[in-house]
């Protein structure tokens, strides 16, 4: 059975998601973190296109995780531009 398609980020804005969490793929070495708002990303992307887009600004390392901050978590943290 092929695997259903991954989701856009289209729904995000309308579940009251206005930004995506990142995070530095490098790991262990580098913790930098910082958040994209939905306005900048092209949302007919899945998350996955984003992830292997990102390039930390701190240490120049391509792919990082995001994830949507949904308004229930809250803003917390410190906010970097990534
Ligand atoms: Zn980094």
């Amino acid at each position: 059975m092929p695997a259903p398609p991954l989701p856009t980020l289209e729904d995000l804005p309308s579940l009251g998601v206005k930004a995506l969490r990142l995070q530095c793929g490098n790991y262990h070495r580098c913790w930098h973190r910082g958040s994209l708002p939905v306005e900048a990303i092209d949302l007919r992307q899945t998350i996955d296109d984003v992830q292997r887009k990102l390039v930390c600004m701190a240490c120049g390392f391509i792919g990082g995780s995001a994830m949507p901050d949904w308004p229930s978590i809250g803003p917390g943290g410190v906010r970097i531009q990534l």
